[in-house]
């Protein structure tokens, strides 16, 4: 059984599944991909991603608003923890900080961070949080307004090992996307030798970042496959073993996707 961790179903291209999400999630899971956490992104599709997760078995959702979002509106922190009330939402985000793609909403994107911050804190959940270019500043904010025991995850990670050590430092998980499968990933790719296994996650970030052999195409939860098996191999384990561990890290970090979860019958 392997998780997608980080996926925004709410935007996944449909076409070849009758436009029906539930026929995507199929196809994923005769692939043995059998969760899957959808991302909210701006106050719009917020309530929309919580409907998806209310709607399909094993799929959970997060409540943010995306660092690239912030300028259509800055979450309140009540409203972030309001949202995060409802059935199968289990963590906060993704929010966090980009200043690769923009420097001018820098003061915006710290404010938003901070509140979903406090409001992961309040209500007990993990963090989904993406960070570019934006190492010390993202590190000094989870340090001092986040709650290190409901932790999070630094999702789609593309910085250093120094990064990646002190956030694991603070309890945090760090998910590997699609990007490891590509040629000039090198670095990333030691990265992923580095991280120790209880703290390694899997997702596709898909509609975006299709793995090798699929750059370029719209990606889809069921490549979170391809990712698996990538890191498996840099790992030096067979791909069960790598999504068992990786399976119980995300049970672990978003524990209360448990009472929710619905066993398989192949499993
Ligand atoms: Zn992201
Ligand atoms: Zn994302």
């Amino acid at each position: 059984m392997i998780i997608d961790s980080h996926c925004h179903l709410d935007r996944i291209n449909l076409d070849r599944y009758e436009n029906t999400l539930s026929l995507a999630l199929d196809a994923a899971r005769e692939r043995g991909i059998e969760g899957f956490l959808c991302i909210s992104i701006s106050l719009e599709n917020l309530q929309n991603v919580v409907d998806i997760a209310q709607a399909n078995d094993n799929v959970w959702a997060s409540v943010g608003v995306h660092p690239l979002d912030v300028d259509s509106g800055v979450a309140g922190v009540e409203q972030l923890i309001d949202f995060a009330r409802q059935d199968k939402v289990v963590a906060i985000g993704e929010t966090g900080l980009d200043y690769y793609y923009s420097q001018d909403s820098k003061a915006l994107q710290q404010e938003s961070f901070v509140h979903h911050l406090q409001a992961a804190d309040k209500s007990q959940k993990p963090v989904v949080v993406h960070t570019r270019d934006a190492k010390e500043d993202t590190l000094n904010l989870i340090k001092t307004h986040g709650n290190l025991e409901s932790a999070g995850v630094l999702h789609c990670f593309t910085e250093d090992w120094d990064m990646a050590r002190r956030a694991i430092d603070m309890n945090y998980m760090i998910s590997i996307s699609g990007i490891v499968t590509f040629k000039n990933a090198e670095a990333l790719r030691d990265v992923v030798r580095n991280v120790p296994l209880d703290h390694l996650l899997v997702e596709t970030d898909s509609p975006y970042l299709a793995p090798i052999p699929y750059r370029g195409k719209p990606n889809q939860p069921k490549y979170v496959r391809e990712v698996a098996e990538y890191v498996a191999e840099l790992k030096g384990l067979r791909l069960e073993e790598l999504a068992e561990i990786t399976t119980n890290n995300f049970f672990r970090l978003f524990n209360q996707a448990n009472s929710t979860r619905v066993m398989s019958k192949t499993l």
